[in-house]
């Protein structure tokens, strides 16, 4: 039985105030699901450490938004998995399509990420997802597939456990448009019989898929109806504590 996974991605907002004031009131309006479904939240690097104070002994969790793949050294600007995990972090996300496309992230350097985020003791929420022409040219399943296989390329059976799949598809993220709970399960039925071919059909049956693109609370119950959709990678809507606990309550 798959645990429902809810996660906000707060990208490049907050400021220290509003960032310890949102961990809080999603920690204070989530206690009555602790242990029910694994929730947290992603704050930028530089609030990481006040937000891990605030919500201390909470069930919430705290992600990182990226993390680089060696440990230390002279890497300026870059934050490694070790430093991450030191200011409370049990997760980081790897591969979001932001800084693929924007950054400019390659399917190496993702897989890299992964693999560090792994040995530094994290969990990796690993993101895949097409560009809309992708889609429009009927490419979806051979685009995430090559980034399935990519980024998982050296990851065992064993480390599977600890990684989450999000799919998000680049089209649905920040605009407003969010896949169908049809398109999303097709998806995600595909990314599941992937992962039963990489590795095996436990693999496969135990992965946490995550849904991400423009969730809102009105579309959060319909995407987790699906059978393969397992949780929310949840960004603007995860910035109002209202909205991210109205996703979350749509979700149990
Ligand atoms: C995201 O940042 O991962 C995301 C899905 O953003 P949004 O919910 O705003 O589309």
């Amino acid at each position: 039985m798959r645990k429902t996974f809810i996660a906000g991605n707060w990208k490049m907002n907050t400021d220290i105030a509003s960032a310890v004031a949102l961990a809080k009131a999603v920690a204070a309006g989530s206690a009555y699901l602790a242990g029910k479904m694994t929730i947290a939240v992603c704050p930028p690097f530089v609030y990481l450490s006040a937000v891990a104070a605030a919500i201390k002994g909470s069930s919430v969790a705290i992600g990182a938004q990226d993390v680089y793949f060696e440990a230390n050294g002279a890497f300026t600007g870059e934050i490694g998995a070790a430093m991450l995990k030191d200011v409370g972090c049990k997760l980081a996300i790897c591969g979001h399509s932001e800084r693929r496309h924007v950054i400019g992230e390659t399917d190496d350097l993702v897989n890299k990420k992964i693999k560090a985020t792994l040995a530094g003791g994290l969990l990796p929420i690993f993101c895949v997802g097409e560009l809309l022409a992708e889609r429009d040219g009927g490419r979806t399943e051979a685009v995430v597939d090559k980034q399935l296989k990519a980024g998982l390329a050296g990851i065992s059976v064993a480390q599977m456990a600890s990684v989450t799949v999000a799919y998000e598809p680049v089209w649905a993220i920040g605009t407003g448009r969010t896949a169908t709970p049809k398109q999303a399960q097709e998806v995600h039925g595909f990314i599941r019989k992937r992962l039963a071919a990489m590795y095996n059909a436990q693999v496969a049956e135990q992965t946490c898929l995550q849904y991400g693109g423009s969730v809102k609370p009105s579309n959060a119950g319909d995407l987790m109806g699906q059978p393969d959709v397992d949780g929310l990678l949840v960004g603007g809507a995860s910035l109002k504590a209202e909205d991210f606990l109205g996703i979350i309550k749509a979700s149990v």
